[in-house]
């Protein structure tokens, strides 16, 4: 060899040195073109080109700017091909290199040592090109499973995953098969993994229910199809369907990431899932631990009620809330917090059906498609009966107009609240009916005097004007004498109960005492109080067995005039005297004598 060609294989060999301990390896297209160039520059030459052999041809992976492509490129066997102003080295197993002279400077030894140098850089390069490639994907595959195992979102798992994945291995294509009740993730190619196999994805569902990686050679292109399942350790919750394309690896190192990458998706997955349960878990727990507070609390009926509602119309999305007890005729009756719905006749077929399931099971009704009638409003229930000592006390009812909207956790959630809350809320009642019963005459029902006295008080602070009346029967001591005390006593329950049905919601009749009673009417006018005692006593007169009558004394305030209960009780009283020494049987209205 000359001097020359001495020289220039020593410095094509320290360029490709330099290049190699430069670290300067980005990707392989920039090592390609570097070669080539070196070549070019290094030889004095006119072009230079490599190529690989691949899939039965040679593949042009970089050339210099005026190179254009052979087409008389054939295989040859591990040699040095000289053609006019033309030069092929086959590097042993993969590489051509082509390089085109200006004149015949280099002879064929040269070219053998030089193929030696070529094969040592490109086959030193293609290894030290893969490891970094693959120290890189190791990298970026760590990251990526810290990521996933950082991150409590289900759909934040998959967007990285796929990302990572689409930017790995660009030359593959990822699709997710999610199972439907994951379908609702955004920006992301999500097929619906579907049990009837109908889309053609079999190996994805045979996958999803194994828990094991498959293969299929796609139909079209004969590009190979693999399935990895998104596993943890209690499930599996999707496939990711990879496809090769173009011709591109898919060799058992990528298929390892990739299959590792979908086990640490899957557990990824897992975690996200069972931290959204949990989270749930502990709203439900919150839910029933608040109530149970609020109950024991001793709070009015009404206002724990009213609480229960909301929070269940809350929690549960539902359109209607409704609680019933069971009174003593063990008929349903509304309880407060009940929303509007409860209190329209409308309501009536919803509440006869969960009554007469409940009352005989005993136990919650949860349905996605009631039908009570024709024009039925709702299609989802639930109803959780309210038992104590085995007993049905009442239940509880939620409505919403969507099928099925309830979900089956929804239902535990209120069963558990209503247990919960049963034994509570039957006390608060019990405790309301004990009010109710201080607050009453138990003899007439009618209400006693002294919560006659709060009313009339309040009214005097809040209304214009308010008429009371003192009735007493006449002659009483007599139908005890004659009938006993027993008549006596259904006498005073008839006139009671006469009193009763003639009022008004908000009037108030109350057992003043002994065979006295009295009405008082809140914002009633002195015309309407007097009418009103008349017909009253004439009712009586009327209606009881045996026969009294009663007389009347009636008293009347207005706004502005300076007045008391004292003193309005006091006219009543001499309207009564009045009505007494004027023969018994009579209404006598008592004027306000001006104080000054
Ligand atoms: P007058 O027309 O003047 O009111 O005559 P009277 O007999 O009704 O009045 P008096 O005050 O003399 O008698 C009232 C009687 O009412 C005396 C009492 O035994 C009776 N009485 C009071 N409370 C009850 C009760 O709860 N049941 C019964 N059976 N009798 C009662
Ligand atoms: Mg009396
Ligand atoms: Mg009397």
């Amino acid at each position: 060899m000359t001097h020359l060609t001495e020289y220039t294989l020593m410095s094509i060999k320290s360029l490709f040195f330099d290049y190699i301990s430069s670290e300067s390896l980005q990707n392989s297209k920039t090592h390609e073109e570097y070669f080539v160039s070196t070549l070019q520059n290094a030889m004095n030459s006119k072009d230079a080109a490599l190529f690989k052999y691949e899939n039965h041809k040679f593949v042009l992976l970089a050339a210099t700017a005026g190179f254009y492509q052979f087409n008389r490129i054939v295989k040859q066997q591990n040699r040095v091909e000289m053609h006019d102003h033309e030069v092929e080295l086959l590097i042993p197993g993969e590489f051509l290199i082509v390089i085109k002279e200006e004149k015949n400077a280099f002879s064929k030894e040269f070219y053998e040592k030089l193929q030696s140098e070529c094969d040592q850089f490109l086959s030193y390069f293609i290894r030290l090109f893969n490891k970094k490639e693959s120290d890189a994907k190791h990298k970026s595959l760590y990251q990526l499973t810290e990521k996933l195992h950082s991150t409590m979102s289900k759909d934040e798992v998959l967007n990285q995953l796929i990302f990572s994945l689409q930017t790995m291995f660009p030359a593959h294509l990822f699709y997710l098969f999610l199972s439907q009740d994951n379908e609702n993730i955004q920006n992301l190619l999500i097929k619906s993994l579907d049990y009837e196999g109908n889309y053609g994805n079999e190996k994805a569902m045979e996958a999803y229910l194994t828990g094991d990686v498959q293969w299929e050679l796609s139909k079209h292109s004969n590009q190979l199809v693999v399935y990895a399942p998104l596993k943890g350790n209690q499930g599996v919750y999707g496939v990711l369907e990879v496809t090769q394309q173009n011709q591109s690896d898919l060799n058992s190192d990528v298929m390892l990431i990739i299959t590792s990458l979908a086990k640490a998706a899957g557990n990824a997955l897992e975690n996200a899932k069972l931290y959204e349960q949990s989270k749930k878990l502990v709203s439900d727990l919150q839910l029933i631990n608040e109530t149970s507070q609020r109950l024991n609390k001793n709070l009015r009926l009404i206002e724990t009620m009213t609480f229960m509602s909301e929070r269940i119309m809350r929690s549960f999305s539902a359109e209607e809330v409704g609680f019933y007890y069971m009174n003593e005729e063990r008929q349903p009756r509304i309880l407060p917090g009940s929303t509007p719905f409860f209190h329209k006749r409308e309501s009536e077929p919803y509440i006869n059906l969960v009554h007469s399931k409940v009352s005989q099971q005993l136990e919650g009704m949860f349905m996605g498609e009631v039908r009570v009638n024709e024009s039925s409003e709702f299609s989802s229930l639930i109803a959780i009966p309210m038992i104590q000592s085995e007993q049905l006390k009442g239940f509880a009812i939620v409505l919403h107009s969507d099928s099925y909207f309830f979900t089956f956790e929804m239902f535990k959630l209120l069963q558990s609240l209503i247990h919960h809350s049963t034994l509570a809320l039957m006390n608060s009642m019990l405790r309301e009916e004990l009010e109710q019963l201080v607050k009453t005459d138990h003899l007439t029902k009618l209400h006693s005097r002294n919560f006659l006295d709060e009313s009339v008080q309040s009214s005097l602070e809040k209304d214009r004007q308010g008429t009371f009346i003192l009735m007493d029967i006449d002659n009483f001591k007599q139908i005890n004498d004659t009938y006993g005390h027993q008549v006596g006593d259904e006498v005073l329950i008839q006139v009671a109960k006469i009193m009763k049905n003639s009022i008004g919601e908000y009037d108030i009749g109350a057992r003043w005492g002994g065979e006295e009673l009295a009405v008082y009417l809140p914002q009633g006018d002195l015309a309407a109080g007097i009418t009103f005692a008349n017909s009253l006593a004439a009712s009586v007169r009327k209606e009881t067995v045996p026969t009294v009558t009663v007389s009347c004394g009636v008293a009347h305030w207005r706004e502005g005039r300076h007045d008391t209960l004292k003193r309005i009780i006091m006219r009543a009283d001499k309207g009564l005297y009045n009505a007494k020494e004027s023969g018994k049987n009579c209404v006598i209205f008592q004027e306000d004598i001006e104080v000054e």
